[in-house]
């Protein structure tokens, strides 16, 4: 790679867009320095499962002439982005990770691939991912796992690891990822990078493959918080073709990024989401963050959210039930795999070949735990009461932000665990997900930020802001306070530090 091009995959998305609106570099050279950047790490890092090479340098052509007629273009207009490959793109395989998806071409854009477009953005793929967004290190896709950057015997966090690790990898400035119960926090937290899930509603679901409809939501991952606060104005807003998006403006999340003013504001440090069973080095460098947030002239109160010791376990009750309905038109007949259709075998013989050959065995796992949940007879006891719970915690939450302006807690307990390590033993894999789950079943938005590397094993730490429905604005405001708190700490941005590949 020339040192021009190797310079550009270094730069954050925003001083991409301005110089490609300045004209001092073009869309096609910054996409084919990414292009380049993919072919030459992604066999180790294995973030893509497609690559749409052909596709993106096409838009990359279109917008640099659609620069050069004069017309307006978007805020990130030329950047490169990778979408996570639970999200329809038309003609593009979409997989989900997923066997049993091989083959499948969606006839249509989901929203969110649509608002890229429209706003000018370069979509260079599709990105890996547990199977049907279900783990916590992408060592679930029926694709092999993706690899973390910064260790590569180390898993990217799932389930969006290929998104997170993409941009740990300078693959691309930006990418999409979806979070149902932290995936995208986590892998942003495990990589050194920034994501976010916005409120429940805020950003359309249209064309995203369902996991559980009452707890996704596709949000920004990139490298800094105004970067993931510009791609966030693009993606999210009203979608009438999702009946579960909220009408409504969207919070000012880059005027927020741009203000960096803490003062006064109430910052609550959840007492149930830290001290047992989160790592030493992970607290050490969550400690320190809340030490510069104080410096920042915040105001730090301790809150308690008692029900959130029980959110795990409701949603590994919520989420299979919402799951098993889900996947079932998963059935051989109407979507990719089919499997035994032979002229005598039965519909009934070839949906279940079908899907005994195409789910993995954690997909299958949960499908099993969901219709068990929804059985007669067990309905009320585990799904009926996980609803409870559910509500539970959204009193806490509601409680909670009466005393304070955001929440903080580690992202993650642990940093970067090694591949292999977790796969075979699921409650271990689930409780990595222990500090973002609340957020998805109260429907409030949240951040991970990267604060630092445990000082235990030099890996990158993430620390958790959450926010009230539709104050996605305190995530940037308090999030880029934070990040430049640290940046002057440091003297450079953390993920300037990825090893090279
Ligand atoms: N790790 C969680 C799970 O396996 C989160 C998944 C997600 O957010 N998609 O369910």
């Amino acid at each position: 790679m020339t040192s021009a091009a190797a310079d550009l995959i270094r730069q954050s998305a925003s001083v991409l867009a301005a110089a490609i609106s300045e004209g001092e570099v073009s869309s096609v050279e910054v996409t084919k320095a990414h292009l380049a950047r993919i072919a030459a790490v992604d066999e180790r890092v294995h973030a893509f499962l497609q690559v749409t090479s052909k596709a993106a340098l096409e838009s990359a052509q279109a917008i640099d002439e659609k620069r050069k007629s004069g017309a307006t273009l978007g805020v990130l207009a030329g950047v490169p982005i990778a979408v996570k490959d639970v999200l329809t793109m038309r003609g593009v395989p979409t997989t989900c990770g997923s066997k049993i998806l091989e083959g499948w071409r969606p006839p249509y854009d989901a929203t969110v691939v649509s608002r890229l477009r429209a706003a000018d953005l370069v979509i260079l793929g599709k990105t890996n991912m547990d199977e049907f967004a279900m783990g916590s290190s992408t060592e679930h896709s029926a694709y092999g796992p993706t690899h973390n950057p910064w260790d590569l015997e180390r898993i990217p966090g799932g389930s969006g690891g290929g998104s997170a690790a993409a941009l740990a990898a300078f693959e691309t400035p930006l990418s999409i990822g979806t979070d149902t119960g932290g995936s995208i926090r986590q892998p942003a937290a495990v990589t050194g990078t920034v994501g976010v899930k916005p409120t429940y509603g805020g950003v359309s679901r249209y064309g995203l493959v369902a996991l559980a409809s009452s707890l996704d939501q596709a949000g920004p991952c990139a490298r800094s918080v105004m970067d993931a606060a510009l791609l966030h104005s693009v993606i999210a807003g009203h979608d009438p073709r999702d009946s579960t998006s909220i009408n409504a403006p969207v919070p000012d999340v880059v005027a927020a990024a741009n203000r960096g003013d803490i003062r006064g504001l109430r910052i609550g440090l959840v007492k149930e989401l830290s001290g047992e069973g989160y790592q030493a080095g992970v607290l050490q460098r969550f400690n320190e963050s809340v030490e510069l947030l104080q410096g920042l002239g915040a105001e730090v109160v301790e809150v308690s959210c008692p029900h959130f010791d029980y959110a795990l376990g409701a949603y590994y009750l919520i989420l299979p039930s919402e799951a098993s309905s889900n996947l079932a038109r998963f059935d051989g007949m109407r979507y990719g795999l089919r499997v035994g259709d032979n002229g005598s075998n039965s519909v009934e013989q070839v949906m279940s070949l079908s899907r005994e050959a195409g789910f993995g065995a954690e997909v299958k796992r949960r499908i099993m735990l969901g219709t068990y949940a929804l059985s007669s007879g067990y309905y009320d006891a585990y799904y009926g009461q996980a609803q409870k719970v559910r509500t539970l915690i959204t009193r806490d939450f509601n409680a909670a932000f009466e005393k304070a302006d955001v929440l903080i807690s580690p992202t993650a307990p642990t940093t970067a665990f090694k591949i292999g390590e977790k796969v075979d033993d699921p409650l271990a894999m689930y409780l990595n997900d222990i500090a973002t789950i609340p957020v998805n079943l109260a429907g409030n938005c949240a951040m991970s930020l990267p604060v630092g590397l445990s000082p235990a094993d030099g890996l990158p730490v993430g620390l958790q802001i959450m926010a009230p429905p539709m104050a996605d604005d305190r995530l940037y405001l308090v999030g880029s306070a934070l990040e430049s708190a640290l940046t002057d700490r440091w003297g450079h941005l953390l993920i300037q530090e990825v090893p090279n590949l």
